[in-house]
């Protein structure tokens, strides 16, 4: 297909990522939660023709981080015909008056971004107008562990506050676990990255406090540079692009 025209081997990278989460799964600390990791590929700013390829090769789980660019590509034809049991995961910063166009995309899966209580309140308003048989609507809450302004979230502090609004306020969604980015580039040498810990101890807190069943409880952290040093501490959802779909253009603006 459109693998020569962009010269990227999708199902190769795909594989080669399976194989390692595999490997780094079987490092990951025994007194982790041992929940089986979920590959999103990450197909921001890469035509649905790759997209494609990656489903044939098996792959569900998809993740974009703006919500034009998943909307457009949800009801994209190739996709809607070649890809019927595709997931979405938005990924990125969602505004407020960007809700209804994600929440009416076909085969949205989970927002792993929640990044406030009224974000909360608004989805949960919101979701009922596009659900179909009263399906609630699984998001992840956002903790912004590396406390970089640029980036979203809230503050590990204020876990369990956000997450009890989440169970008791927001009916219409399901609470499925803690997602972080964290600092880009962090060098594994100095040891464990400090994001990854903060995530996993944000769980544990907020489990305590609200009486949650710690096997139950997501963590959404690791990407391309780092799934499997984010494995090893307990991550059951990786978030790879590059690795998978090729680099992006080095002034691709990075935000979330
Ligand atoms: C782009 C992106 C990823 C994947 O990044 P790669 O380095 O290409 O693997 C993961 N998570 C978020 C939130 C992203 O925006």
């Amino acid at each position: 297909m459109s693998s020569a025209e962009t010269q990227v081997d999708v199902m190769l990278g795909l594989k080669n990522v399976l194989t390692k989460i595999e490997a780094a799964v079987s490092r990951r600390s025994k007194d982790l939660p041992q929940i089986a990791p979920r590959l999103v590929a990450v197909s921001k700013i890469k035509p649905a023709a790759l997209i494609a390829e990656a489903y044939e090769a098996g792959q569900r789980h998809f993740g974009e981080n703006y919500v034009n660019e998943l909307a457009e590509k949800a009801v994209d034809p190739l996709i809607l015909e070649k890809c019927k049991d595709i997931k979405w995961h938005f990924i990125g910063h969602l505004q407020t008056n960007k809700i209804n166009k994600l929440l009416g995309s076909p085969n949205l899966f989970m927002v792993e971004t929640v990044h406030s209580e009224k974000l909360a309140t608004n989805l949960n308003k919101q979701w009922p107008k596009y659900r179909k048989n009263e399906e609630k609507l699984p998001v992840m809450v956002q903790i912004n562990t590396s406390a970089e302004e640029a980036k979203s979230g809230i503050e590990p502090s204020e876990t369990t506050k956000v997450v009890g609004h989440v169970l008791e306020n927001c009916p219409n969604l399901e609470f499925k676990g803690l997602m972080t980015i964290g600092q880009y580039d962090y060098d594994t040498t100095k040891g464990p990255n400090p994001d990854f810990l903060t995530l996993v101890k944000c769980r544990q807190e907020v489990c305590e406090n609200l009486k949650l069943d710690i096997n139950e409880v997501e963590l959404s952290m690791g990407m391309s540079t780092d799934f499997e040093h984010a494995i090893e501490l307990g991550a059951t959802t990786v978030r790879v692009g590059s690795t998978i779909f090729g680099a992006r253009p080095a002034n691709y603006k990075h935000v979330a």
